[in-house]
């Protein structure tokens, strides 16, 4: 019997990444070793606008499926690659397309405003594409008397209008990771450690953001404990998160936070989408030149409009 080649993932992927003029982006959920792999590390906003001026040939998109069609939609001409193509998102599936468009006929005179975690197609019935990091900022944009459907997260969304007091029309979508934090873990973790302060990510539910010393895109996240380092924190976002926390910030102390027990998962916390990809599905899509994104011409058309308006008025007001 011949012995088993072992494959150095790693050496190997920087070999193909070489070879196919490829680059790698990984969003701030992926496993350590992926995202120190990536050539760029971070969040949807962050992700989007290096796909949209990326001049590599080949976009190794290391996040959930909607993030890279986004880099499809940005790029038509490149072949845009995915380790994993049951990398989906509970939050993009809380918005059916069909569903969308009756929804959206009910409310004929609102403009759409859709945060980025959706598909190709309720990113083409939208007006604006919006991400944690830029959502406030691009809603201040909007004229007062535009009314507004917001989509596809309820609490994100509930978020926004207190914090820019506009009435917003909100589609009762949710993450399954952000809405299964325990209040009751969280406050079990402050009374241990009644230094640490609580930072969040605003897809949680009001009563866990009410905690919060700090809401904010993973981004923003990160940029807080940097700029308190040597600071304790409870972090209330996907774990992933920790990994370029504690690259920043070595001397401060991480927690992240326990979800509801349920079903088969004691520890509802990690996104179970995001932890699909893996190095070696990294290596064999690239070898494979597949799984790729394929999207028509006329939906990248329409959602290519929402996203760039994004990037424009994201622009004209940094974020
Ligand atoms: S953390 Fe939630 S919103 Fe983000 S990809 Fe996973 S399921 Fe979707």
């Amino acid at each position: 019997m011949l012995p088993a080649v072992r494959i150095d993932y790693e050496e190997e992927i920087h070999r193909l990444r070489r070879e196919m003029n490829a680059v790698i982006l990984a969003h701030y959920y992926q496993e350590d070793e992926i995202q120190d792999l990536a050539d760029y590390v971070g969040d949807s906003l962050d992700l989007a606008r290096r796909a949209a001026r990326t001049e590599a040939d080949v976009i190794v998109f290391c996040g959930v499926r909607f993030m890279a069609e986004g880099a499809k939609i940005l790029n038509p001409e490149k072949l845009v690659l995915v380790p994993d193509m049951k990398a989906g998102c509970s939050l993009e599936e809380s918005c059916p397309p069909e569903a969308f468009r009756q929804f959206k006929e009910q409310y004929s005179d609102h403009m759409v405003v859709t945060y980025i975690n959706c598909s190709a197609e309720i990113k083409a019935m939208s007006d604006i594409i919006v991400t944690s990091s830029n959502a406030e900022s691009i809603i201040r944009q909007i004229p007062a008397d535009r009314k507004i459907i917001f989509a596809p997260d309820k609490y994100l969304g509930a978020y926004l209008v207190k914090k820019t007091g506009r009435d917003m029309v909100l589609w009762n979508g949710s993450c399954i990771v952000h809405e299964r934090f325990s209040e009751q873990e969280l406050v079990r973790l402050k009374t241990r450690h009644p230094q640490a302060c609580i930072i969040a990510h605003p897809e949680c539910p009001e009563q866990l953001l009410r905690h919060a010393v700090h809401i904010g895109s993973t981004s923003s996240l990160i940029r807080f404990s940097e700029q308190h380092a040597g600071g304790e924190f409870i972090v209330l976002t996907e774990p992933g998160i920790l990994h370029e926390m504690k690259k920043r910030s070595p001397g401060s102390i991480f927690h992240d936070v326990p979800g509801v027990s349920g079903g088969t998962c004691v520890s509802c916390n990690s996104c179970p989408y995001m932890k699909l990809n893996s190095l070696e599905k990294i290596y064999h899509c690239m070898i494979n030149r597949a799984p790729a994104i394929t999207l028509s011409d006329e939906l990248m058309k329409r959602a290519r409009l929402p996203l760039e308006k994004m990037l424009e008025m994201s622009a004209a007001k940094p974020v």
